[in-house]
């Protein structure tokens, strides 16, 4: 039987919102039980509440609800009101230290029940009460996901950065980390998953209970449980046994001994790195259906994007090097953000920033073939930079007054930047001090809070990173760094290097950094010399007399953290011979200063396009490969003037075809080059093409499957090929998968037909039986390209939903929105859509018009590089 209830959600009115009888001391009512967690509660919880822990009896029988009970035992000193959270469904009846509160004793608006502190004892207190949550596809803590091919759901929650209160009442927030002991009751044939080790499973006539042992001190946001019929794996790595859960209609793909070897050995790797044994007991994983994010650290129970982690088509390199990536990620959390945390929200970077740097420290010494800092140089600097240098930007430590603003702190900053400046504070104090403070700041506070001040005086061991973490941490911004060479006849006259903010924001002065100068030689004696940079302009003294060298590259090894612009002799070497460059990872940053060149319109795009099209036929490195066919397809379709691009349009078609045909090339560059032809191909003789790979169910011996079968389908009805429709309806037939339904809806968005994308767009915002991850991969199509003119006008709507979206949808969905609906854009019109839409709208929170302005930046750029190349036609 499911719990009673007393329902009050009926009565939360204006009545239920008057202030406390008792004045709290420090803060007003309104300001701790208003919307979200304010960081005044959250202050005043840390400083009065300690020893919590969470007994949790959770329901989840019914299809739409979690029926639960909590009990909250906690000690608290000083003389103010209590307020926890909830925002569930319903609440029951509140019972306090063994006695039930009458209506008129406590407060409830919805979100906070605040109790009068004359109700609380000094000391110990145990809260105790019946609620309800919800469990839907989506907009619930518990994701309820539908599988077609066995007509079974499975259920698994996601609670970062501040949903466990609407799963259930709690403190919630980092620093209250509390012991949690959960029992969950399911249908008798399910199975289920969470932080703590499994202690017990009775089948009663109500179902099947599970119950976890209590787990070490957690984060509210860590906690997590996974419930339904999955598969499991058990295999044990170095004396450790872990499981697997995977939905039983994908197990047999999933590779079982690979994942769990790869989650086990990092585990070892990482004990022994931190010096600390693995500090949660049990470790399983789960892959999750339609996950919005590639992976959740949760301590002992990690969820893992199942789309990115079981691959429907033969797997590239680049994919199983990312794979394994985001298992080193999820795996050093257990350390970084599981044992030692953030105190708030507002030090998120701390935890991925670190997670993502371990995570190709741990790549690095576990499989060198990975050539892991030239993945790492790739996965993150490009994307880095590119919100770094726009107006939008924000520090690396973003303030953040209330938890439920928490989402906007998620992005590149945190995920690409972070990881980005350890590398050159690592580089800047040495491998070993880095550790041993690394080692010193995990043990002085395990199972606690900390910030990114506690974490740099460990590293410092006492002091002297006061600069570095008032440049790198606080600033907002980055540095670019210029070149200049100057010849003396055959020598080097003088070589300095010149230091500005890519933009004006605020902040002064030099970024202190220290880099690996190389100048390079045509009989390959290179010279590589370190640079410490602290001031505006560094004279390379070392440097002045040698012989000149074909090129200098001011940040070898990719220590820097800096757009470096070459000098003009280095770009016009590079420019010709690039592709003779040896070294894959020297190689793959200096395309990277070419393509900046490009990006801050100081090289033309047509140049560019040139040295692409003369080094990609030779290049094996599939990373490379990949990241220099995105950049020549940006260059081709959107930074040369419209007659530019149509004419190049047969010899960008051509180049791709070639490679995408050539078997003499490896699997990975060949998919490259086919991902990008799909992704371009608009002549008839294109689309004659993709139509016989279809039939052929190949391209010369290259198999398709049904990704890339669903790519061609999607580009036919975006370039309104005439068969196009039909097309889309045969291969629906084809492939019945759930994953089949979600790339026929991702295709259902592209043909040109306005009444297509009014219906897609209001169901973007309405359709509440719509998973957040089909809508995302949609946007795509919903935006392409060649169809700017059609969805202009949604331009201006997409923006005004943003708030909406902010409250509504999950964490990254607000990026993938934007980068939708600006990146299908290229025109001025686009661009001032956006200007007066900033302007017209002034009471836009900070945040969400710093999002605006990154994501927009690259709109902006491509209007001034079109410009300028407009300008250079003779
Ligand atoms: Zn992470």
């Amino acid at each position: 039987m499911p719990t009673p209830l007393l329902v009050i959600a009926a009565l939360l009115g204006s009545a239920l919102l008057t202030p406390p009888a008792g004045p709290p001391a420090l803060v007003t009512a309104d300001s701790l039980i208003g919307p979200g967690v304010s960081h005044e509660l959250a202050r005043l919880r840390a400083a009065t509440l300690s020893d919590i822990s969470y007994d949790l009896r959770l329901d989840v029988t019914a299809r739409d609800s979690a029926v639960g009970h909590v009990r909250i035992a906690f000690t608290r000193t000083g003389s103010h009101d209590l307020v926890v959270d909830f925002r569930g469904r319903s609440l029951g009846t509140v019972r306090l230290n063994g006695r039930d509160l009458s209506a008129n004793e406590f407060q409830y608006n919805g979100a906070h029940l605040l109790l009068p502190a004359r109700a609380l004892r000094d000391g110990r207190n145990e809260l105790a009460m019946p609620f309800v949550a919800a469990i839907a596809p989506a907009g619930a803590s518990v994701i309820r996901y539908h599988d077609t091919t066995d007509d079974s759901d499975y259920l698994y929650t996601l609670l970062v950065p501040a949903d466990a209160n609407q799963l259930f009442p709690s403190f919630d927030q980092p620093d209250l980390k509390a012991r949690v002991t959960l029992s969950l009751t399911t249908p008798a044939n399910w199975t289920a998953l969470a932080n703590g080790a499994l202690a017990s499973d009775d089948v009663s006539e109500r179902g099947r209970t599970f119950r976890f042992a209590e787990t070490r001190p957690l984060s509210t946001y860590l906690v997590a449980f996974a419930a339904g019929p999955w598969a499991t794996v058990t295999d044990t790595v170095a004396g450790r046994p872990i499981t697997m859960y995977v939905r039983q209609s994908r197990a047999a793909e999933a590779e079982a001994d690979s994942l769990i070897s790869l989650n086990g050995r990092a585990l070892e790797w990482m004990e022994s790195y931190f010096g600390i044994d693995y500090p949660f007991g049990k470790y399983d994983f789960l892959l999750a259906p339609a996950f919005p994010f590639g992976g959740m650290e949760h301590p002992g129970a990690v969820f893992y994007n199942e789309d990115r982690f079981i691959f429907r088509e033969r797997a590239t390199r680049p994919q199983r090097i990312g794979r394994a990536a985001t298992i080193y990620h999820e795996v050093a959390h257990q350390w970084f953000g599981d044992l030692v945390t953030m105190e708030w929200f507002d030090d998120l970077w701390l935890k991925e920033g670190f997670a993502t740097y371990m995570a190709a420290k741990a790549q690095d010494a576990m499989e060198p073939s990975a050539d892991a800092w030239k993945t790492f140089y790739l996965r993150n600097k490009p994307v880095a930079y590119g919100v770094d240098a726009s107006a939008g930007t924000t520090p690396v430590w973003q303030e953040l007054s209330n938890l439920d603003q928490a989402k906007s702190n998620y992005g590149p900053i945190v995920y690409n930047k972070a990881p980005s400046v350890l590398k050159q504070l690592d580089y800047l104090v040495g491998p070993e001090q880095f550790r041993a403070g690394v080692q010193r700041f995990l043990r002085e506070h395990s199972y606690g809070n900390a910030t990114w001040r506690d974490l740099l005086h460990a590293i410092a061991d006492g002091g002297g990173l006061d600069e570095w973490g008032s440049q790198f941490i606080l600033r907002p911004g980055m540095p670019v760094v210029e070149q200049r060479l100057t010849l003396d006849g055959d020598r080097i006259g003088r070589l300095t290097l010149v230091q500005r903010p890519a933009r004006d924001l605020s902040g002064a002065g030099p970024w202190p950094m220290r880099v690996e100068l190389l100048l390079a030689y045509a009989d390959g004696n290179d010279r590589r010399l370190p640079v410490e940079m602290r001031g505006d302009t560094t004279d390379v003294v070392a440097a002045a007399g040698l012989p000149a060298p074909e090129y200098v590259f001011a940040n070898a090894g990719d220590y820097g953290y800096a757009l470096v612009m070459l000098d003009d002799r280095s770009t016009g070497w590079l420019e010709e011979h690039v592709g003779e460059v040896k070294d894959d990872f020297l190689r793959a940053m200096l395309w990277g200063a070419l393509w900046d060149g490009v990006r801050e319109a100081r090289t033309d795009p047509a140049r560019f396009i040139t040295a692409v099209q003369r080094a990609l036929p030779a290049e094996q490195d599939e990373q490379i490969a990949g990241a220099l066919i995105g950049r020549y397809v940006r260059a081709a379709t959107a930074y040369l003037p419209d007659s530019q691009s149509t004419a190049r349009r047969p010899a960008v078609e051509a180049l791709l075809w070639s490679g995408a045909i050539d078997t003499f090339r490896s699997y990975d560059v060949r998919k490259a080059h086919l991902d990008a032809y799909i992704d371009v191909a608009a002549s008839p003789s294109a689309r004659a093409r993709l139509v016989a790979a279809l039939d052929a169910d190949s391209v010369a011996a290259l198999p398709l499957r049904a990704p890339t079968r669903w790519a061609i389908v999607t580009r036919l009805l975006e370039i309104g090929a005439p068969d196009a429709e039909r097309i889309l309806a045969a291969e629906s037939q084809r492939d019945t998968t759930s994953d089949g339904r979600r790339r026929a809806f991702v295709a259902g968005a592209a043909p040109l037909d306005s009444a297509v994308k009014a219906a897609y767009f209001a169901r973007y915002l309405a359709d509440s039986t719509l998973n957040e991850d089909w809508a995302t991969s949609s946007l795509g199509a919903f935006n392409s390209r060649e169809q700017q003119a059609l969805t202009l006008p949604y331009l201006e709507p997409a923006l005004d939903a943003l708030p909406w979206i902010q409250e509504n949808r999950r964490i990254f969905f607000l990026g993938s929105w934007l980068g939708g609906f600006l990146g299908g854009q290229t025109s001025e019109a686009a661009l001032s859509t956006v200007e007066r839409w900033l302007a017209a709208h002034p009471e836009l929170g900070a945040d969400l018009r710093s999002k605006v302005l990154q994501a927009s930046d690259e709109l902006e750029r491509t209007v001034r590089i079109r410009a300028a190349a407009e300008r250079r036609r003779p």
